[in-house]
């Protein structure tokens, strides 16, 4: 078991988050980045996958899949004419999720150097930075950063003295949450419309152009770096077992000061929330709910959230998820019924319409949600919404039908007599049994 309590400032791997300082490279390189970084990639590919893999690092950006396992995956000797990619995820779409973000305007050089590393790693011959169409100060400051980093010879040729040639892309998406899953957005980079394919094969068997690919996280690569520099165990020291590392924690909603912050994982929610926000507004006990991942997993009520793990697995044996740890807090002024029909909409008018189940599907469960907002429903309502979420589930070709279905279930699990309450009251007192 590792350490759980407040992460020290001199354990912080993003120590400019907050842009207090410049993001350029003079100003990375005096917090550390690109410090002789030719010495990092000596440690050869496969010691740097087995590093990796040894930190426990899990995929930042919601799933949580082994990232050196992930890169194990590729490919140790590309054929002719098809070339290995890396693939950075940075189509931050997620509602409640703004970490990226951070680390693109703030500290990009740290993106840029994993970038170099982690491709190096899994023998890239490039990587392609997919940014989302919104984020135009961000595309912009990575595009700095690429730069400054072609300019001082860290990319291209024989990038940092290393004797390994490499480039890198950004990029711009058009502003569809659809290109943040990884086949979509892998269509997209082709030109293509961005729907999602199939899976398998997986990217790494046919990714970019049918080449082998990597798609990570820009969290999941901006931390390798550091990782590599303080050593698999020093990241490991931190967590639950299975759950290790640093995170960054984006909590917004009803707490009094809303932050982005790097924080131990496994930590607790209370601590967090204690130490990081100021507390909940108006108080703990006028906490109503949190969905702590980003508004594809499901909420948690507050009394099992407050000593909960903020972690993968701790948050899946309460029936959620830590996602992308995008914690959205919400205190009893909320209309829960309300908030989670508007997480249904925007499922629906996301939904790429590939598939029947989640292009009707979605369509289906907002609209029976606003009823169910309205009271006008009846009670066996409640149920046939639960069977449509449970047919969307699992049914459809990418996760966007489980992200729409699982806030619904969780609504249910939770605050199913919140909404029979309404019916009755719409009612004028009792329930209507009967549909229509
Ligand atoms: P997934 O579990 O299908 O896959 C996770 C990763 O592991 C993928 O890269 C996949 O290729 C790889 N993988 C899984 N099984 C594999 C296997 N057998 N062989 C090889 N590779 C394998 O999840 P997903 O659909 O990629 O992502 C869903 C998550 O995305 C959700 O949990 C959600 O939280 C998150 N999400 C994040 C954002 C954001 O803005 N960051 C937006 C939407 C969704
Ligand atoms: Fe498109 Fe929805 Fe099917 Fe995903 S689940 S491919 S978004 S229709």
């Amino acid at each position: 078991m590792g350490y759980t309590g407040p992460l020290a400032d001199k354990d912080r791997i993003f120590t400019n988050v907050y842009g207090f300082q410049s993001p350029d490279l003079k100003a990375a390189q005096a917090r550390g980045d690109w410090d002789n970084t030719k010495a990092l990639m000596a440690l050869g590919q496969d010691k740097i996958i087995d590093e990796i893999k040894a930190s426990g690092l899990r995929g930042r950006g919601g799933a949580g899949f082994p990232t050196g396992m992930k890169w194990s995956f590729m490919p140790k000797e590309p054929k002719p004419g098809k070339p290995n990619f890396l693939v950075i995820n940075a189509d931050e779409s997620e509602p409640g999720s703004c970490k990226d973000r951070e680390i693109l305007r703030h500290d990009p050089h740290k993106l840029v150097e994993g970038a170099l590393i982690a491709g190096f790693a899994m023998r890239a011959r490039a990587a392609y930075v997919y940014v989302r169409g919104e984020f135009i100060e961000e595309a912009a400051a990575l595009e700095r950063a690429v730069k400054e980093a072609y300019g001082a010879g860290l990319l291209g040729k024989n990038a940092a003295g290393s004797g390994y040639d490499y480039d890198l892309f950004v990029h711009r998406g058009a502003g569809a949450y659809i290109c943040g899953e990884e086949t979509a957005m892998l269509e997209s980079l082709e030109g293509k419309m961005g729907r999602p394919r199939l899976k398998p094969p997986f990217p790494a068997g046919a990714g970019l152009y049918g080449c082998p690919t990597t798609v990570n996280n820009v969290e999941s690569i901006a931390v390798v770096p550091t990782i590599l520099r303080r050593g698999a165990s020093w990241f490991a020291g931190f967590g639950n077992p299975k759950n290790e590392g640093t995170k960054l924690f984006q909590i917004s909603g009803h707490v009094n000061t809303p932050c982005v912050v790097e924080e131990t994982m496994s930590i607790s929610f209370r601590e967090l929330i204690e130490r990081h926000a100021g507390g909940i507004r108006g108080g703990w006990d006028n906490l109503l709910a949190v969905i702590p991942g980003g508004s594809s997993v499901p909420l948690v009520p507050a009394a099992e959230i407050m000593d909960a793990p903020m972690d993968f697995d701790g948050l899946k044996a309460l029936g959620s998820g830590l996602g992308t740890a995008a914690i959205i807090v919400m205190d009893k002024s909320t209309d829960i019924v309300r908030a989670i029909s508007r997480i249904s909409y925007f499922y629906k008018h996301e939904s790429c319409g590939q598939c029947t189940p989640c292009r009707e599907g979605t369509g289906w469960m907002w609209r029976i949600m606003e009823r169910l907002r309205e009271g006008e429903a009846s009670v066996d309502m409640i149920d046939r919404l639960h069977d449509v979420t449970k047919q969307v589930e699992g049914h459809t070709i990418c996760a966007l039908g489980d992200a729409a279905a699982w806030p619904i279930q969780g609504l249910i699990r939770h605050f199913r007599p919140e909404l029979e309450r309404r019916i009755a009251e719409r009612n004028g007192g009792g329930m209507l049994e009967a549909a229509e």
